[in-house]
């Protein structure tokens, strides 16, 4: 956070300096854009793989193979949903919130993809639904499902607040990563990462620029639909903090579940082909 009295004088031409116009870092026009029409299109007659319900202050897995869709509903009451996605088969490959946030901004919508960490760089996942794109930008400067938080973790929560509590989004994603691998929690913690914060009311408030939330417009019904770009293994907790209108990392707000839904179209998309990853050398310049 910035000093509320800084230590320093501003310089004779503060003014000039602040009036420079921002220039977007990461402008995305030479991006492939998704063919939207095409993906909703293939959701015709598709049929339900699988589904699974994944409890108040707990986190399950799925699995969505290339070609799929998932949805994540909320079914029961305003829920928040923490998503960590890997690549099938390497968990070295993960999501990658950070540069999905410099491509498409803080709060992902249709459209959106989700990218795979270095040195892989490719799309993990497209959005292709979000019945809460209604919602924008309210005047706080808050959206939904951002990419600006990380996840709520025991140990920030001992940092600040004291005390050991097992069910924050980080142990309830370590605990079903290591279930569905049948591996011990401590081999498979480093797997878990920043997430997608589905159905989450975030953003920075303007004076300080401080991380908030505020309580989820997400209502029963609502959903986030992907399209699964690679072979995926996904797990999605659902937070302690409920709705998110209060306090995270205890047991204090009402929590609901959430559905996760695994769709197969007839065929795949027209034109659709599965991403190869990132084409770059990987030599860093300079002799190996
Ligand atoms: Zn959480």
């Amino acid at each position: 956070m910035k000093l509320e009295q800084p230590e320093h004088p501003k310089p004779g031409d503060a003014s000039e300096r602040r009036k420079v116009r921002p220039v977007i870092c990461y402008p995305v026009d030479s991006l492939v854009q998704p063919d939207l029409a095409s993906y909703r299109a293939a959701r015709r007659n598709w049929e339900k793989l699988s589904e699974i319900v994944v409890p108040p202050r707990e986190a399950r897995c799925f699995d969505v193979p290339a070609g799929c869709f998932f949805r994540i509903v909320s079914i029961d009451g305003p829920q928040v949903g923490d998503l960590n996605l890997w690549s099938a088969g390497n968990l070295q490959e993960r999501f990658f919130s950070g540069k999905t946030r410099a491509l498409h901004g803080t709060h992902l919508s249709t459209g959106d993809r989700l990218w795979s960490s270095l040195p892989y760089l490719r799309p993990m996942a497209t959005i292709t639904e979000d019945t809460l794109d209604w919602y924008g930008f309210d005047e706080w400067g808050g959206s939904v499902h951002d990419v600006i938080g990380t996840r709520c973790d025991p140990y920030t929560h001992r940092l600040l607040a004291g005390g050991d509590y097992h069910h924050c989004c980080h142990s309830n994603l370590t605990r079903a990563l290591a279930d569905r691998l049948d591996r011990p929690r401590e081999s498979v913690e480093p797997a878990v990462h920043d997430v997608l914060n589905v159905f989450m009311c975030t953003g920075f408030t303007r004076d300080t620029g401080q991380y908030f939330m505020k309580a989820s417009p997400v209502r029963p019904g609502d959903f986030l639909e992907f399209f699964a770009e690679i072979d995926l293994l996904g797990a999605l907790s659902a937070c302690p903090g409920g709705d998110c209108s209060a306090e995270h990392s205890s047991d204090t707000a009402a929590c609901h579940p959430l559905l996760v839904e695994v769709y197969r179209p007839m065929e795949p998309p027209r034109g659709w082909k599965s991403p190869g990853v990132n084409a770059y050398s990987g030599t860093h310049g300079g002799t190996v």
